[in-house]
Formats: C-alpha cells, structure tokens, sequence
C-alpha cells in the first residue's frame, strides 16, 4: 500500500484502460478521483467499489477541465487518459471531430497539468502519466487527428518531464498497442459489415495486423506500469514513452 495518503486523478476512468488503472492505485492505497462518462448505477458501483469520488464532465470543453481540477482538490498523481478516435481521409475529415480529438485527446492534458502541477512542485512529489498510444510514435493512414493528438501528448510529457525533474515529479507516457477494451470491442461489428469479414478475420487481419504478438495487450498490464511509475524506484522513469505494443513500433 505505498501509495496511502496519495490523491490520484485518472480522466476517462469508467471503463477500460482508465478504469483498470484506477483499480490499480486504489490497491495500493491511493484516494481515487474518477471522471467519464457513464450510467448512474455503473458510476454508483465504481464509486462504492473503490471509495472514490466521481467528478462529471466534457473534457474536449475547458470549462469541463477547469471545474473537473477543481472539485478533484490538489492532485499527486495525474492520469491523463481520456481519449477518442475517429477514422476518415483527410481531405473528408470533419473538421468539427478533428476539433474534439485535439480538444480531449491532447489540450485536456495540458489544462489538467497546469493547474495539476503547482500542488506537486509545492509538495515536492508528484507523477503525470499520460496514455498515448503506438500512434505517438508512427502513423496509420485515416487516422490524422488521433496520431497528431498522440504524437502531441508525447511532445507535452517531454515538456513536462523537463519542466517538472527538480521537483520530485515524473512525466512519462504509456503507448498502448490494441488493448481489449470496450471501446475496440464495439468496433468489431461495424468492420464486421463494412469489410465483410468474421469477427476472426477483423481481429486478425485489421486489429492485430501490425501487433508481432497477435495478441491484444490487456488493460491491467497497462495499469501494472502506470503503479510501477508511481514507485520510488521510478523516479529516474522521465520523459520516457514507455511502449507496450507488443512490438509493433520495433519495426
Ligand atoms: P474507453 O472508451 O474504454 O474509455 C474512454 C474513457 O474516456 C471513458 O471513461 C469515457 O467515458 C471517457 N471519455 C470519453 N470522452 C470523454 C469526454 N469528452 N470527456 C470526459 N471523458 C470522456 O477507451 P480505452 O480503450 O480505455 O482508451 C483509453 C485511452 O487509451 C485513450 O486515450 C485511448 O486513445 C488510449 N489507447 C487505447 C488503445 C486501445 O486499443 N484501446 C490503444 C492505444 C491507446
């Protein structure tokens, strides 16, 4: 329980990889600030199962950042895990859901940084965990907000890591591969259709096409990093993009 008496944030916290690391800091005794959206009952479970506190609100918004940070009250570990995808070329992209990726995916975090950061310098202790993915670091085709946001929040972490060394503060980033999460499970039907493939044929041939493994990674191997990060024996983890990908951006 090293991480009693600590207070962690992680936005976009009610389900998938948010959530799983939300579970893995209440293990070690973390105080759990949850964010994202969800039905009441689920929110109430979430609540109860793990002593937090819930704080609704649109991230892409500023305004939802703002009031979020300040019923979170001052934070020591920032989880900025929120995020949203869209797929279209480019010259189609609308430009309203290129707006919203950038907003949640990227500003979000540095709205939630800056009033984050003033309380870990004065303490003299703090970590700022960004998810970002395998597209912080290459691109897919179709996908240009999403890896412009990505490769930002990796620009931001650097920033941070650089800004924040001298005050007992840690920035990194976590860049996934596919993890099985609800948000690419509830993929699989609609790629189903518009490629006419098996669901077999969608998890192989376009999910897991680029990952070496063939295997998705799992939302509670992500959250075992984000707790690793938090430890006394990361603290030299600075500035890093820690991939998890399964190999995919050894390529
Ligand atoms: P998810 O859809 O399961 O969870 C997303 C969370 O963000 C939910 O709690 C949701 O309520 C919240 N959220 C969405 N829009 C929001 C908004 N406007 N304001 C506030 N909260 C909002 O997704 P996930 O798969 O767990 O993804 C979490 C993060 O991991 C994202 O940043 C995603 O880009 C990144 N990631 C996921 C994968 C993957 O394969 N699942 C891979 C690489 C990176």
């Amino acid at each position: 329980m090293f991480l009693q008496g600590k207070r962690a944030l992680i936005t976009g916290s009610t389900s998938g990889i948010g959530l799983a690391i939300a579970r893995g800091l209440h293990a070690e005794g973390a105080q759990v600030v949850l964010s994202g959206f969800g039905d009441e009952a689920t929110i109430a479970a979430l609540t109860a199962e793990l002593s937090a506190i819930h704080v609704p609100g649109d991230l892409s918004q500023r305004e939802g950042v703002e009031a979020l940070m300040a019923a979170a009250g001052p934070i020591d570990i920032l989880v900025n895990n929120a995020g949203a995808q869209f797929v279209a070329p480019v010259e189609e992209f609308p430009v309203e859901k290129w707006d919203f990726i950038i907003a949640l995916n990227l500003t979000a975090a540095f709205h939630t940084a800056r009033l984050a950061v003033p309380h870990m310098k004065q303490a003299g202790w703090g970590r700022i965990i960004n998810i970002a993915s395998a597209h912080s670091l290459t691109a897919s085709p179709f996908k240009s907000a999403y890896v412009s946001a990505k490769h930002g929040l990796a620009g931001l972490t650097k920033t941070l890591a650089l800004e924040l060394a001298t005050f007992g503060t840690t920035a990194n980033c976590i860049s996934p591969g596919y993890v099985w999460t609800p948000l690419v499970e509830n993929q699989i039907p609609d790629t189903m259709k518009t490629r006419n493939m098996t669901r077999e044929e969608v998890i192989r041939d376009v999910m897991l096409v680029r990952q070496p493994t063939k295997r998705f990674v799992q939302p509670e191997d992500i959250a075992a990093m984000a707790v690793f990060l938090c430890r006394e024996e990361a603290s030299n983890f600075n500035g890093s993009n820690v991939s998890m990908d399964g190999g995919w951006t050894a390529e």
